[in-house]
């Protein structure tokens, strides 16, 4: 099969064996795959992974139980004991053991066929496109923020980041009734905020005043910690958001001083993910700059990188 995999470089494989399902496991045909920051990093040596990347995607069901088979699918990343005892406490996504798709111990979703555990898919509605679909996981763990803060009327709620998951960040926090700011520096997807009409305002434009409640850091590199630590409150929460990869030099004082609580957000709730996307909440369509085929991939990462790109897709098998 076709696969797009990094072991030391990044290269498209045209040979590349399928993978065999193991027990409770079943292959997906992957149509549409979306890439992320986290693939990047992982070009850079993030998390010493080797394999085919890719870890947000749609697809069918090729083969597995009957009741999936030909079903179209999006799903959950990590792949779980289910006996351990974080699995048993009901934090499966923290299990010891687990791999995670195209991150840690399992080859990923770019690429033909994935092989994943049936447990992890979720049947995607009608109403949802493959261009929606993709952005399933990505929006869960953009979902995962409004699970651990409390949100009310008069939270003062920042989001730093405009990049493709801030995007989605601040579009899930504006479906609850809060005030919510957007920060970034990339002109044009400020725009894309405004015309949603999200508060946005450019990050030399901002008010550092210790006053706001809760503060999503989306950018995943230190300047963003650093605003961060200058808009949030006392007492206040800021949550990293984003992969952080490497090392943070950042004056953590102010987190002290301010008793600030720090929480990092990872994977989330795929069905809200799924709800939000059939309610029409997310606009993702205007997120996608580029669909490059599979055999182009090396470039497409590339193009995954400059800034006048948001969501680059790789279109792998018709739907
Ligand atoms: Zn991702
Ligand atoms: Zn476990």
């Amino acid at each position: 099969m076709r696969a797009l995999a990094f072991d030391k470089a990044l290269t498209f494989d045209p040979r590349r064996p399928e993978p065999i399902a193991g027990a409770g496991e079943c292959l997906v045909r992957v149509h549409l795959a979306g890439i992320c920051s986290t693939d990047i990093q992982i070009t850079r040596g993030y998390m010493g992974y080797r394999g085919v990347l890719g870890h947000e995607f749609v697809g069918t069901v090729e083969s597995g139980p009957e009741e999936w088979i030909h079903r179209r699918v999006a799903c959950e990343i990590n792949c779980v004991c289910g006996k351990c005892a974080l699995c048993q406490a009901g934090l499966a996504n923290h299990c010891r053991a687990r791999t995670v798709l195209g991150i840690a111990g399992r080859d990923g979703a770019f690429a033909d066929l994935v092989a994943v555990p049936v447990r992890n898919l979720h049947a995607v509605p009608d109403a949802i496109s493959d261009e929606e679909a993709v952005f399933i996981e990505p929006a869960a763990a953009a979902w995962q923020v409004v699970k651990q803060v409390r949100i009310e009327p008069r939270t003062q709620m920042v989001v730093i980041g405009t990049g493709r998951l801030g995007l989605l960040v601040a579009q899930v926090i504006a479906t609850h009734d809060c005030q919510l700011e957007v920060i970034g520096r990339n002109p044009k997807t400020l725009a894309l905020c405004e015309r949603r009409h999200l508060r946005a305002t450019h990050v030399n434009d901002v008010a550092r005043r210790n006053d706001r409640d809760v503060v999503v850091e989306c950018t995943g590199s230190p300047d963003g910690l650093a605003l961060a630590l200058q808009l949030v409150r006392p007492r206040g929460t800021i949550v990293l958001k984003s992969t952080y990869a490497g090392t943070a030099n950042v004056d953590l004082a102010p987190a002290v001083i301010n008793e600030v609580t720090i929480l990092g957000s990872r994977c989330g709730p795929f069905a809200d993910a799924i709800a939000s996307l059939a309610r029409r909440e997310l606009d993702v369509r205007s997120m996608i700059s580029k669909v490059y085929p599979l055999e182009r991939g090396v470039e497409a990462m590339a193009a995954a990188e400059t800034p006048e790109n948001v969501k680059v897709l790789l279109k792998i098998n018709p739907r």
